[in-house]
């Protein structure tokens, strides 16, 4: 099965037209300020010198290459002149300072000549792939060649370096990304030689006792995905953002080749990541102590690591998974992290960011004894404008305008409705128009115009129950219902307010249960409740009322119990009072836009027996 191109695919409505608006309108703007402001645009300059400030760090390049690929996206929506102006001109300052090799790299070409391509760890393949995915991504939107043909340059002269005459200091790139941006390059170009440069790098990983050149033995290490070469991984480890990333370019690399040994190499590992290692919210990374994967089961939630970037790259991840046949279980977390880890990680208003994204957050906890930080620290409580490191703000940017992208696949004979998003599919002689508030509610229309096929439309894991208007049969969890000429299918979800339980193995989550109303997981906050979440049991025979709120979907109010307060640090149990009180939940992605408070995601299973 192909993925469609999201160009192809016009969001026209319903939620995912506001946060694409408020991406646009907002954010766009936002990341683009933050950036400038810190140098990162006149650092394309390549005029730096000693004394001066802002001095170009080696991963720069990266922001501003995934803002201008979502800048691209953006504008493809509604036109801009000033953010067209913007464009230009950072690609004239590429290509003026592009070496005549072809090399590009703002840091390394001002502050260390003589280093490029030496050190494993300092980003330059990961940033070149930044590269090369801007310039398809503006190509693809604009019809402009100038910079994909640049990049192509770039990408000769990597393949010249590390594949024919391996003269560079290292054999495979410290974080991946150059694999899947070398596919993309490939798919726009038609040129094979990049195929197989992603196939080289893939192949590569794992394969050497000593990956670095330089003399960095400890850069051979599951952080770097070096430790065994990637078809005979069986668990997720190391950092969680190249681990995915790397993925990513697998499955490419295994979708072009018909590499079934590689193809189940992926499977093997989504299937260890969603079944042993993924937060409810599809967060992964359960340490900030390398930004990582743990064990199986490790997940804390005050703790959390969930990097937003490492949520897009499960999007990313699963949304490839999707091609290698129909099977709901990768669109199932395509969408848990759309409506839940990776829009946690953007404000309401479309401005602030969190790197982290935690399940538990208990400000008057956080401030300890900064010795013991130097194992655990707990999140940032409020999200901030920009980060040293702001690989995440550019990358919400570039995944919310080109959402769209995970709405279908197609194959000879049938039409794939994986996501549900107010939207027209105009491809291949094929026209449909999908409306829906979802997930409001469950209630999805769609109008089909083209040739005979067959319509599938995703039944997601969550939905125990639900409608089509039409005769269908149902396999892997996709019913598939023949259409011709004009049609119109009514699907409804059935959408309940759920009580999720955690496998036992997860000790953080143990007696407690999280709320989710179809795929959007619910929260709690203090703001709207009062302090000690962590006590707090929800009533697991309740009612749940929904309710309007500000947060584009509703909020959620049933009976919970919290104990009584009292100033003895260990009372007698029996002599602890509960009492009922009316809790309030909001979906988890809009916590923390109201000042600094406690949340909870899961919360501690009642009914507890109290007086009263
Ligand atoms: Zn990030």
């Amino acid at each position: 099965m192909k993925n469609i191109r999201f160009s192809d695919v016009t969001i026209t409505g319903g939620f995912w037209k506001t946060r694409q608006d408020i991406n646009r309108q907002t954010t766009l703007r936002a990341v683009y300020e933050r950036f400038r402001e810190t140098g990162r645009f006149e650092a394309l300059r390549c005029g730096w010198k000693e004394g001066d400030p802002n001095p170009p760090h080696v991963f720069w390049d990266s922001d501003v290459a995934k803002w201008m690929e979502g800048a691209a996206y953006c504008l493809r929506t509604q036109p801009d002149e000033g953010i067209a102006a913007i464009l230009e001109e950072t690609i004239d300052c590429i290509l003026q300072h592009q070496d005549e090799n072809g090399y590009f790299n703002s840091h390394f070409l001002v502050m260390e000549q003589d280093k490029r391509f030496r050190d494993r760890n300092c980003h330059e393949l990961y940033c070149a792939g930044h590269w090369f995915e801007a310039a398809v991504a503006y190509y693809e939107m604009t019809g402009k060649e100038r910079f994909l043909r640049a990049m192509c340059r770039y990408a000769d002269y990597i393949e010249r370096v590390f594949r024919q005459e391996h003269s560079a200091g290292f054999i495979t790139p410290g974080h991946p990304e150059i694999e899947l941006a070398l596919m993309r390059l490939y798919r726009a170009t038609g040129e094979k030689r990049y195929a197989a440069l992603a196939q080289y790098f893939i192949d590569q990983h794992g394969q050497h006792p000593a990956q670095d050149r330089m003399g960095q033995d400890w850069i051979k290490e599951p952080f770097n995905q070096d430790e065994v070469p990637l078809r005979e991984r069986t668990t997720a480890e190391g950092h969680a953002v190249r681990a995915l990333y790397l993925l990513c370019g697998a499955a490419d690399v295994a979708e072009e080749y018909g590499d079934t040994a590689l193809e189940q190499t992926c499977r093997r590992l989504f299937e260890n990541v969603v079944g042993q290692r993924m937060y409810i919210t599809g967060g992964v990374g359960s340490t900030y102590l390398g930004e990582a994967f743990t064990v199986d089961y490790d997940l804390p939630n005050r703790t959390a690591y969930a990097e937003t970037c490492a949520s897009i790259a499960m999007a990313m991840f699963a949304g490839r998974m999707q091609r290698f046949g129909a099977d709901s279980r990768y669109g199932d977390i395509v969408e848990t992290v759309l409506y839940n880890g990776i829009l946690s990680g953007v404000s309401m208003d479309g401005k602030s960011f969190f790197y982290e994204n935690p399940l538990a957050v208990d400000p008057a906890f956080n401030h300890v004894n900064t010795s013991t930080t130097m194992e655990e620290r707990f999140p940032i409580t409020q999200r901030l404008e920009v980060f040293e490191c702001s690989c995440c703000p550019p990358n919400i940017l570039r995944f919310v305008a080109s959402v769209g992208g995970y709405a279908y696949g197609m194959d000879d004979d049938t039409v794939y409705v994986h996501q549900y998003m107010d939207s027209v599919l105009d491809t291949d002689g094929i026209r449909l128009t999908q409306r829906t508030v979802y997930p409001q509610n469950g209630t999805v229309s769609v109008q089909y115009q083209g040739e005979k096929r067959r319509l599938a439309f995703r039944i997601p894991g969550w939905c125990r129950r639900f409608t089509l208007d039409r005769a269908y049969t149902l396999e892997n969890g996709y019913a598939y219902v023949p259409v011709e000429g004009d049609a119109a299918v009514t699907l409804e979800l059935d959408m309940p307010v759920r009580l999720v339980a955690a496998n036992p193995r997860v000790h953080a989550d143990a007696g407690r249960v999280a709320v989710m109303r179809g795929p959007v997981v619910y929260c709690a906050e203090g703001v709207d409740n009062g302090a000690d979440l962590a006590a707090v049991a929800v009533d697991i025979q309740g009612q749940f009322r929904l309710l309007d709120s500000e947060w584009l979907l509703p909020r959620l109010e049933t009976t919970a119990f919290r104990p009584q307060p009292t100033a003895n640090l260990y009372p007698d149990a029996a002599a602890v009072a509960y009492e009922p009180f009316p809790l309030t939940l909001i979906p988890y992605y809009a916590f923390a836009n109201r000042g600094e408070t406690e949340m909870q995601v899961w919360l501690l299973r009642g009914r507890p027996v109290y007086s009263g």
